[in-house]
């Protein structure tokens, strides 16, 4: 049983919001330094990533996705950072793989997938979200900041496809000046393989992207500009408070999928709790602290004690931020100290 002992009466927070997606970070490293996640100017060389005992073992993070199990959640999705580079990767997936009625779920830039895909799978991963943001190789490496070329994404996408991960998702954030000129590549590029593309709208995470609203392109934008070559057509959710909306090429040739946090919150919805590295629950992407489970996990408490500190924690929780964003933003009131997305994951 998942959460075995754990008493599971209804957890609502103070917007009646259940917790049913958990999203864990189990890294604050990456390889790659993507302008609008972790630009050099503030990830350079100087910058002080968390010490390895700080992480939560994997261990520790198995025990916290058990408790959350026995609170109601049924996704869990590992992140980062870039999840691939915490070593021994696939020995927490298969941990994870054995709490039943869970979806497990990855995203990764894809980088180091052509050698990962196969013991990924082997481990229990079915699924897989792979980030790629044009098909150009200029603009990628523009975006990346580490000089990676597309093709071995590519190559990570097949060996992906290979290893038998499905569905496999491909995530592109658009910003404005820089990929939308990639757009339809990447429509096209991936029409008729089964692959669903999400465009992104590029959020205000974090502090260090100097995000301005006015590099945001918006969801209705980008279904325009797929419609008019690829004439596209609205499709229902696949279930309640799907994250992305959905849409499909009318000839039948597959879909793609929008994520407009920017121009449509979908805050009323949203049932996803996020585990830092280093054991912090937030209970928002755009939270300015989080709440700290290592100590809990490291003092000798037992699953029940943890579990009733999350419940408090999910109980007081009353976050809706992408829905009051103007106001914070457009609106000219002083902007607080976020936590930066590598940090706790997207
Ligand atoms: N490194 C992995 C990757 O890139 O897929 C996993 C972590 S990354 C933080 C998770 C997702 O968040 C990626 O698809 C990334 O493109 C997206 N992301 C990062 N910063 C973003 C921003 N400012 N706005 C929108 N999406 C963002
Ligand atoms: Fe790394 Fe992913 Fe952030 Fe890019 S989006 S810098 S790959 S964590
Ligand atoms: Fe959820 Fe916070 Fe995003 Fe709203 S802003 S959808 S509450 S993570």
């Amino acid at each position: 049983m998942p959460g075995a002992g754990i008493s599971s009466e209804a957890l609502l927070d103070k917007l009646g919001r259940p917790v049913r997606d958990l999203r864990i970070s189990v890294t604050d490293r990456c390889n790659f330094r993507c302008v609008y996640c972790m630009p050099k100017e503030v990830f350079g060389p100087g910058y002080q990533f968390l010490k390895m005992k700080s992480l939560l073992s994997y261990e520790e993070m198995e025990r916290l996705a058990r408790i959350f199990a026995g609170l109601g959640v049924t996704k869990l999705r590992l992140t980062g950072g870039e999840p691939l580079v915490r070593r021994h990767i696939e020995r927490l997936i298969r941990m994870l793989a054995g709490i039943p009625d869970l979806d497990l779920a990855l995203t990764t830039n894809g980088s180091l997938l052509t050698d990962k895909a196969q013991p990924l799978a082997d481990a229990g991963l079915k699924r897989i979200t792979i980030s790629l943001d044009s098909l150009d190789d200029d603009v990628f490496k523009a975006m990346n900041d580490a000089e990676f070329p597309v093709y071995k994404v590519l190559a990570g996408i097949d060996a992906a496809a290979a290893a038998g991960l499905d569905p496999i998702k491909i995530n592109m954030v658009v910003k404005r000046g820089l990929n939308e000129a990639s757009i339809l590549p990447m429509a096209r590029y991936f029409q008729g393989t089964g692959q669903v593309v999400r465009f992104i709208e590029y959020m205000d995470v974090g502090n260090a992207n100097g995000w301005r609203m006015d590099d945001v392109v918006t969801s209705a934008e980008i279904v325009a500009m797929i419609d008019a070559e690829l004439p596209l057509e609205p499709v229902e959710p696949n279930y309640p408070g799907e994250v992305a909306n959905r849409w499909r090429y009318r000839d039948g040739s597959g879909e793609i999928g929008v994520i407009s946090s920017v121009s449509q919150p979908f805050c009323g919805t949203c049932t996803r709790a996020r585990l830092s590295s280093e054991g912090r629950l937030y209970t928002c992407l755009f939270a300015t602290q989080g709440h700290d489970l290592r100590g809990y996990l490291r003092t000798g408490k037992t699953d029940e004690e943890v579990a009733e500190v999350i419940r408090g924690i999910w109980r007081q929780r009353a976050d809706r931020y992408s829905e009051i964003r103007s106001s914070h933003t457009v609106g000219g009131l002083p902007k607080l100290p976020k936590v930066e997305m590598s940090h706790i994951g997207g």
